[in-house]
Order: C-alpha cells, then structure tokens, then sequence
C-alpha cells in the first residue's frame, strides 16, 4: 500500500478533530502515516493509533512554536524525501495552507487546496462559487499535496499500533528568519470549538444585535454559537464566528439558524449539517427551502422558549 502522509493538526499534543478526518480519508488511498510536530507527542498518541496511523514520526521541539511555519514545512519536506509518498494530506487551516505552499514549492509538486473529498486514486473535489459547483482534479506533476476542508470527512475509528520513529530535527538559519513575538490567546467561552461542533446555533441579522438568545440556545445544547456575515459586518459578534464561504464551514449533527435569510454565501458553510433548523419571522425567507424543520416567528420570543424546553429536561 502506497504512504499517505498527514500532517497532525494539534494544540499541545490534543489532537484537533480535522487530523482524524485526515487519516480516514488518507485510508482510502494507501497507509497512514501520521507526521507530530511540535510538543507533547504523549498526549496525541492515542487518538494517532485510535484512527489508523499505520506509522507516526515524532519530531518534537520547541522550535516549532517559535518561528513561523517555515520549519515545518522544511522537516516536512525532509520526510517526504526519505519516504517518497503518495500524497500529502494537511488540514485547511491557516497554517496548513501556507505549510502546503512552501512544501509544494520545495518538492516541486501540484498541490491542491480546500479539497472536501478524496478518491482512493487521489482525485479530488472542491466546492466552489459558494458550492453551486463541484470541481474535481488530480495532481499530476510531482508528490499531491492536497490541504482538506474541516468536516469534510466523518471520522472512522481503525485501531492500530504505529511505529513510531523520532525525527532529530534541524532548521536551516533561513527558516528561522521570521519569529513569533507574541501570542494572545482567544477569549474562551467555554463552549466547543465551532467547526467540531455537534450542535450550532447561528444568529444573524435578525437578532437585531442581541445574540443573548443566540447563546442561550446554545448553551443549553453545549454547542457553538455562530453568524452570518450580516452580523459579523455590524460588530455585533467576531469574525471568527462567521459560517459560510468567506467563513468557517460546519457540518454539525444539528445547525440553527436564527434570523439568517439563507444567502448562497451562508449556505456554503453549513449545508452538509445534518439536521437543518431556521427561525424567522418571514415565511418566504429562502432558508426555509432547505430546512428540516422550520419556525415561522421572532426569534426573541422563540429561542428562549426553546431554551426554557430544554433546560426543563
Ligand atoms: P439578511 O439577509 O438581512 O436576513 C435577515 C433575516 O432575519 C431575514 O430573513 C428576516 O426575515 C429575519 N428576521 C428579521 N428580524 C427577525 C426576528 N426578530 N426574528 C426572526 N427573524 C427575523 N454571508 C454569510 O453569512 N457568510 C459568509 O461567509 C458570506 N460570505 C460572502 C461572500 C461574498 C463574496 C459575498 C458577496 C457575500 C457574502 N455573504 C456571506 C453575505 C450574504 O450574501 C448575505 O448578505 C448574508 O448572509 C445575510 O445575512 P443575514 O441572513 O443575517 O441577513
């Protein structure tokens, strides 16, 4: 079986939900075999093993946090020589994006971004013009590397016992050229991280700016609050929060829109959410032509009844 390498998408050793819809897909196309970079290799190797990593190289070291990408996509690139691979999985995050272009540039591959499915024989398709379209392609010229959209995939567990190989790692002087100076961390809410979700709760211009009921709503689902663009426009909730194409995209057991009109733009974020749910006020509002359940009415009166139900039981 041909190596598919992934790059393990982590934060201290937790492994992020997209690294084990990396290892699902790459088990269509060959071996998979995981890549840690960074620091506490420990606490990922469970959940590497639970989704089918046939093989992990370690390559641990503070150096990574320090600099900017350009380290790991040159210890990438390294064991990718050594191991001459089918292709190269990397989650689409802002990282694994510009680790991908540095490595494509140094292998002198094809790469391709924002994939939402992979092929056995490594074709690809991507969504595009707000997912009125798919494209699918293959890499032909050198290693694939393909970065893959969060929720693109349903994990599936495959138990395995990898080999693990350490990687001394060593940084060229011009990788080190750009340091991190500082980082602030992003307020915690205590609610999921909204793209590993299971259950969202969207507001959008229809909440008037109050997205108390919003949150509410979804606390009392232990889900992620999320917004249109329209909010996010009016500083009514941060950026980071925004579902749709020039947001994140979700695919949650159960999404909820209140408020939100269902532009093309939103929909390409969270179409693939399992069970679909909208609130509005008008009953010709376009969201409702693809919802599984709909409530015609102000979502200040309907979203804390709603609530009210659930924290009841
Ligand atoms: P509106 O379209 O104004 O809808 C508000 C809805 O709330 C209406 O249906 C109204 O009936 C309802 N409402 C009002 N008051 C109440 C109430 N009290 N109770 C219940 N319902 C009420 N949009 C995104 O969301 N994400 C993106 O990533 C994104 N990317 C874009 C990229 C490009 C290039 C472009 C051009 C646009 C993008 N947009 C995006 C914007 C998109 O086209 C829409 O403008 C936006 O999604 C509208 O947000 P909205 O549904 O909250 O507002």
């Amino acid at each position: 079986m041909p190596t598919i390498l992934v790059l393990v998408d982590h934060a201290d050793g937790v492994v992020r939900k997209t690294t084990t819809e990396l290892l699902t897909l790459a088990r269509r196309a060959g071996d998979p075999v995981a890549v840690f970079l960074g620091s506490g290799y420990e606490s990922a190797r469970e959940t590497l093993a639970a989704y089918g990593a046939t093989k992990v190289y370690v390559a641990e070291s503070s150096d990574f946090g320090t600099y900017l990408v350009a380290p790991e996509a040159e210890v990438l690139a390294q064991i990718a020589a050594t191991t001459e691979p089918a292709a190269i999985l990397l989650p689409s995050s802002p990282d694994g994006k510009e680790i991908a272009g540095r490595l494509a540039v140094k292998l002198q591959s094809g790469i391709i971004t924002d994939a939402v499915d992979i092929d056995a024989d490594l074709t690809t398709t991507q969504s595009v013009f707000a997912a009125e379209y798919s494209v699918t392609s293959r890499v032909t010229h050198g290693t694939p590397i393909i970065t893959v959209k969060p929720n693109s995939a349903a994990p599936e567990p495959a138990a395995s016992t990898p080999e693990e190989e350490k990687v001394t790692v060593s940084i060229s002087d011009t990788a080190k050229r750009a340091t991190v100076v500082e980082r602030s961390e992003r307020e915690t809410t205590g609610r999921p991280d909204l793209a590993e979700a299971a259950v969202v709760v969207s507001g959008g211009r229809g909440t008037g700016g109050d997205f108390g009921p919003v949150e509410a709503l979804a606390d009392a689902l232990g889900g992620a609050v999320g917004a249109s663009r329209a909010a996010v426009d009016s500083g009514w909730y941060p950026h980071a929060h925004q579902v749709g194409q020039t947001g994140q995209t979700v695919s949650p057991q159960l999404y909820i829109a209140a408020g939100i009109s269902g532009a093309i733009q939103h929909r390409a974020g969270m179409q693939t959410s399992k069970t679909i749910v909208a609130v509005d006020k008008d009953p010709e509002a376009p969201i409702f032509a693809m919802v599984d359940f709909g409530v015609v009415g102000d979502l200040h009166t309907v979203l804390p009844r709603a609530t009210e139900e659930i924290t009841k039981r």
